[in-house]
């Protein structure tokens, strides 16, 4: 059995070695190169292919993966919006991701984004920098004082909620589909209108499927409190960007706490040090001091990437022997 691991990261090395020792029957090869349709014809002659890239995956590279009859498919990581779903199926190829590879590594990023600006550490950071260590003006607030709207209650939203139980913070919760065990705990409002209205913080959890995108907008923003926090470790298509600005130039929102941006693919996760930096809207919510941006980080922990490997590997196996794995893509 052969299998093709594309664009091997540092960080992976190690679950990659641990997998590979405890499987020698299985044959896993390694490159760092994305899967593009130059680089698709390396898989000549592999069983299956392991995949992870922000990057769109070309219908030219996943035909040439056809034509080669390598059909078994396995994300490392959960989202499909970057492969055209229909022709992997009616080339009868079959495609695995990884659902869940923890939970607690975003709904942490999450809580930790909040306290930073509750505690104001922006401005902090930069006074220290200057060795300015006077306490005033930048006085903090305490999470158990604030009202944490959670939108989505999926793995990473039930996880957050603990974690701000935990804070002893108030947690209102709103999802299109009720957790049986937080309705019954009387977590939910009726309305997103409702959490809106009645949150200090607000953060998001939902994926970004059509109907949600840019559910953070104008609109939605009115009906918040002044001074609302956003959160987003989602997707950056949750939030219209041009709002969210204008929401902070005119002090409606009192900060924001973002993991993932509109226009990220292609800016983050690169260098930008002695280089034009390529976009301005992302520059602007960088240099204010009540906005905290991270690069698509909240993923990235020694749990996490350990799970994504190896599921995928597990699952890509799978798929070779004929079964249908529970991370088969439908
Ligand atoms: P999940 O599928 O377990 O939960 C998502 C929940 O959102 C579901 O309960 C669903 O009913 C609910 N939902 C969907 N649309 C909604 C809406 N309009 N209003 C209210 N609820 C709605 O997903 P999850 O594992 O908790 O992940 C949530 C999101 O986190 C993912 O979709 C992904 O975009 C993001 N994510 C980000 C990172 C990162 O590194 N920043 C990593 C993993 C996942």
């Amino acid at each position: 059995m052969k299998i093709l691991f594309y664009s091997m990261r540092a960080d992976e090395v190690a679950p990659f070695n641990e997998w590979t020792k405890n499987h020698p029957d299985v044959q896993v090869d390694q490159t760092d190169k994305l899967f593009t349709e130059e680089t698709a014809k390396l898989a000549a002659g592999y069983d299956g292919v392991v995949l992870f890239q922000q990057e769109t995956y070309s219908d030219a590279a996943i035909n040439i993966l056809n034509d080669l009859g390598v059909k078994n498919l396995s994300f490392r990581n959960v989202g499909v919006d970057n492969i055209n779903l229909e022709l992997v199926e009616s080339n009868g190829m079959k495609l695995t991701n990884v659902p869940v590879y923890s939970p607690n590594a975003i709904a942490e990023h999450a809580s930790f984004l909040m306290g930073r600006l509750l505690r104001r550490v922006p401005e902090y950071d930069k006074k220290i920098a200057r060795k300015d260590l006077r306490w005033a003006p930048e006085i903090g607030r305490e999470i158990r004082n604030q009202t944490i709207g959670i939108i989505g209650t999926g793995h990473i939203g039930q996880v957050l909620i603990k974690i701000m139980q935990g804070y002893g913070a108030k947690v209102v919760c709103y999802d299109i589909f009720r957790n049986k065990e937080l309705e019954e705990a009387g977590m939910y409002v009726d309305s997103l209108d409702e959490l809106y209205k009645v949150s200090d913080i607000i953060t998001l959890h939902v994926p970004a499927v059509k109907d949600n995108v840019h559910m953070i907008n104008k609109d939605s923003i009115a009906k918040m409190k002044d001074g609302v926090i956003i959160i987003n470790v989602s997707r950056g298509t949750l939030v219209n960007t041009d709002d969210l600005l204008a929401g902070l130039d005119n002090k409606k929102i009192g900060g924001a706490g973002l993991d993932v941006y509109e226009d990220e693919v292609g800016i983050f996760n690169e260098t930008w040090e002695g280089k034009e930096f390529p976009d301005a809207r992302l520059n602007d919510l960088m240099s204010r001091d009540n906005v905290i941006v991270t690069p698509h980080i909240a993923f990235y922990t020694d749990e996490a990437v350990h799970n994504m490997v190896t599921v995928s590997l597990d699952s890509n196996v799978k798929l070779i022997q004929g079964e249908n794995p529970n991370t088969l893509v439908k």
